[in-house]
């Protein structure tokens, strides 16, 4: 039952290519795997990764996450499970003292968290979050300050709903505790709980997620008919609208959801717009600003105060960011390296080019001639051709992340994040900026600019001249 239970055995990265000093770190670590059982843990981990990287929005902000499984054995298979909580009465003796059955409910699954904490924080020290697979195959997890998950079948989707907690402090959105027949939970508590994706003010002027609703939506959208039970109607308006749904936050009444469903309610769904946007503003790391000398010999990183600068490289032709990281050209050769986030350590990652883009994901590129558009895999000097010629190359945050613009007219093309297909979004301008919600065109007069409204080649006048368009996190 402690860690005399068993034997670190190290760590493995299985995830990213973003730097460590950026990245959204998560470690999965092994309990009740005895030294036989190792790759069975690391099949799961396997599993999780997949899992991750084709959920959304993780499947488009996956390479700013970095994933490292921790071994550890165990002395005995699988975890404890109380018969006071509905359990076999199994005991397991393992590292992380793992046990089902917390406050009487067999599906939630607890560890020994501080032995967690203190092992993940030694084997990857700049961990964001540490989520124990348990060896069972009986249903459970949790997310407090440790995440936990079993193997049960649909083992990731429990282990995404809990890291949902565990990294990003969202709430459960099912309106029960124990199970459906319990009392005491047919109205929330007064007051308004701290998570963002549950609510008991459902005004639309200071809803939390009122920026998601549309006007013509009802507030609230669902409420319950009987708050004795839980509400288990079918939604009465399409999948996916967002609005204010009764009953969550463990209580039939007087707590509300964003959406009628959303992985934080019931495994198997997509997470809803509000647990999306949190997800994706929680995984954003830090920016900061970069600066090339005026006689281009180093490279400095703004320190965040004051006056003060760290220098982290040497000379350098042109230097490039964006929510990917750093990228500077060799002066020499053109030659492009990324850098890695420790002072003067720059990694090699591609030759030279006409422009480089960073996206939020990886960084792009233009071919010597402007023949083609390359993508960078994030591995070694690998990259991929994901379009023809070019004049000009934007990254940023939105759509897939990049536009360019044709050798011939100057027109807009959005990158589909298919290799070779575009679509046609705009005609030339002097300058475009990517930023997070559309794309920005400065004429090329420069005497008026437009917003991309986000469908056909439709833009809408903002502004008026300018001498050049940036975008930004300002
Ligand atoms: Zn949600």
């Amino acid at each position: 039952m402690t860690t005399s239970d068993g034997t670190v055995q190290g760590h493995t990265q299985i995830h990213g290519t973003a730097p460590r000093n950026r990245a959204f770190t998560i470690v999965l670590l092994g309990d009740g795997f005895t030294a036989a059982q190792q790759t069975a843990f690391n099949t799961a981990c396997t599993q999780f990764v997949t899992a991750l990287t084709l959920t959304p929005p993780f499947n488009r902000i996956g390479r700013m996450i970095n994933i490292w499984r921790v071994n550890v054995t165990s002395t005995d298979s699988g975890a404890d499970d109380p018969v006071s909580a509905g359990g076999t009465g199994a005991t397991a003796r393992t590292y992380f003292d793992s046990r089902f059955g917390e406050n009487g409910i067999r599906r939630l699954l607890v560890c020994n968290n501080s032995t967690v904490l203190q092992t993940a924080a030694a084997q990857v020290p700049e961990f964001t979050v540490a989520l124990v697979v348990v060896n069972s195959t009986i249903f459970g997890g949790s997310g407090g300050s440790v995440g936990t998950y079993s193997l049960a079948d649909g083992a990731t989707e429990i282990a995404l709903h809990e890291i949902g907690h565990t990294a990003y402090g969202l709430a459960d959105e099912y309106a029960f505790y124990a199970d459906e027949n319990e009392t005491g939970h047919d109205y929330h508590p007064f007051g308004e709980p701290a998570e963002p994706n549950v609510t008991t003010r459902t005004e639309r002027t200071s809803l939390k997620w009122g920026w998601t609703v549309a006007g013509t939506t009802a507030l609230p959208t669902m409420s319950n008919p009987n708050c004795a039970k839980v509400d288990t109607r079918p939604s009465t308006v399409p999948a996916g609208r967002v609005g204010c749904f009764e009953g969550a936050h463990y209580y039939h009444c007087r707590a509300f959801r964003p959406e009628h469903n959303c992985k934080m309610r019931e495994l198997g769904n997509p997470f809803c717009q509000v647990c999306l946007q949190v997800i994706r503003a929680r995984t954003k790391r830090a920016k900061n600003i970069c600066a090339l000398t005026p006689m281009k010999d180093a490279v400095y990183r703004y320190d965040g105060s004051g006056t003060s600068w760290t220098r982290i490289g040497d000379a350098a032709g042109q230097i490039y960011a964006g929510g990917w990281g750093l990228v500077a050209t060799n002066p020499s050769s053109g030659d492009l390296y990324r850098y890695v986030g420790t002072p003067n350590l720059w990694e090699h990652i591609g030759g030279a080019g006409a422009s480089f883009a960073v996206g939020t994901d990886t960084v792009y590129a233009l071919t010597p001639n402007k023949d083609a558009v390359y993508r960078y895999t994030g591995m070694g000097t690998s990259w991929t051709k994901i379009g023809g010629p070019a004049g000009q190359i934007y990254a940023g945050e939105w759509g897939r992340g990049l536009v360019s613009t044709s050798t011939s007219t100057g027109d807009l093309r959005a990158y589909l994040d298919i290799a070779d297909t575009w679509r046609l979004i705009g005609v030339a301008g002097s300058a475009f900026a990517v930023a997070t919600d559309s794309v920005y065109r400065l004429t090329p007069t420069k005497d008026a600019v437009y917003r991309y409204r986000g469908w056909g080649i439709s833009w809408a006048k903002i502004g008026d001249a300018a001498h050049s368009i940036v975008a930004g996190d300002i």
